[in-house]
């Protein structure tokens, strides 16, 4: 019999725990053609997180639990679901129920009917999140799409099913940042769409406030994409021939007589600030590279589980 997990990290989640692993459940009893388990992943959380996913556990040897020693992100606790996972199949979805479980019957359907590696639900609507988390979200994208060599499907996150050539070919890389929709993305094979309407979150509130959101659209940028230092090189172009230019103004100028060096005051701080800018700007970016082969090259571990539930050894 083929075999499903249900990938779900969590953090801080107590207030929808309970309400997702009974809808979880639920949806999972309806299946069966397939063998189905719960993979939760606790990302070192703070509140009963912990607790509450062990006694789950304890009860329902369908549902296997990872702790994390502590918090290491949305990105390593789903990479470390895909690395646990020894299914045939596998389906990634929030603890939040932003994402529907019942969907799950219809991405099994959708990967069996179109005989499909991935399939990535694609939100049709966002139900419940700010103006700004929507707005940026729809930024991002599509700046992704810009930046990066592949092209990526717009408004997608990462709810999708994955089958396990997918995952075995997501466990040889060896990043540390880890942009997940990105690599499924890159990794190829047949990946078919999804349209759904995300919902608001049932309890609680996002665990990505603005500094996670920064930190993971710069991941996603630096590791998919080197034209932040295409950039900066024709930055340093444009300036140079500004630079040209003006220099043949006063040269010109002086001789013709149109210019009075004294009155260039305003334009010399200008020219100073301006220059400084674009310096300050292209070293930074190169900075940013260096920090990432820095973080790559000492090659820590993604996460460290403390603790696992219901896994055999
Ligand atoms: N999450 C996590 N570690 C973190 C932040 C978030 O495991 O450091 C989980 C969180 O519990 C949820 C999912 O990632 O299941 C998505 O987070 P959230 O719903 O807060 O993000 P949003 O939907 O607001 O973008
Ligand atoms: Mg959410």
């Amino acid at each position: 019999m083929e075999t499903l997990s249900v990938i779900v990290p969590c953090y801080n989640e107590e207030a929808v725990i309970a309400e997702s692993y009974s809808r979880l459940k639920k949806v999972l009893d309806g299946i069966t053609a397939l063998q189905t388990e719960i993979i939760f992943i606790n990302d070192g959380s703070k509140d009963h997180t912990a607790e509450m996913l062990s006694a789950i556990a304890l009860a329902d040897k369908q549902v296997k639990v990872l702790h994390f020693s502590r918090n290491f992100g949305h990105q390593p606790a789903v990479t470390a679901g895909i690395h646990y996972c020894t299914s045939d199949l596998a389906v990634i979805i929030d603890a939040d129920l932003q994402d529907p479980p019942e969907l799950i019957p219809e991405l099994v359907a959708r990967q069996k009917s179109e005989q499909a590696n991935v399939v990535y639900c694609v939100r049709e609507k966002r139900r419940g999140e700010s103006f700004f988390k929507k707005i940026s979200a729809r930024i991002f994208y599509r700046s992704m799409n810009y930046l990066s060599e592949v092209d990526f499907p717009l408004d997608t996150g990462d709810f999708r099913l994955i089958d396990r050539q997918v995952m075995d070919e997501f466990k040889k890389f060896r990043e540390k940042g880890k942009y997940i929709r990105g690599i499924i993305s890159w990794i190829g094979f047949k990946q078919v769409p999804f349209v759904y309407q995300r919902q608001a979150r049932f309890a609680g509130e996002t665990k990505y406030p603005l500094s996670k959101m920064i930190q993971f659209a710069s991941t996603a940028m630096l590791y998919f994409s080197k034209k932040p230092l295409k950039l900066a090189t024709s930055l340093g172009f444009i300036t140079v021939l500004i630079g040209i230019i003006y220099a043949l103004y006063t040269l010109i100028g002086k001789i013709v007589g149109f210019t009075h060096a004294l009155s260039g005051w305003s334009s010399l701080i200008i020219l100073i600030i301006f220059f400084g800018g674009v310096q300050l700007l292209t070293v930074g970016v190169l900075g940013q590279y260096i920090g990432i082969l820095f973080d790559e090259v000492k090659d820590r571990p993604e996460y460290i589980v403390d603790k696992k539930d219901n896994f055999q050894e």
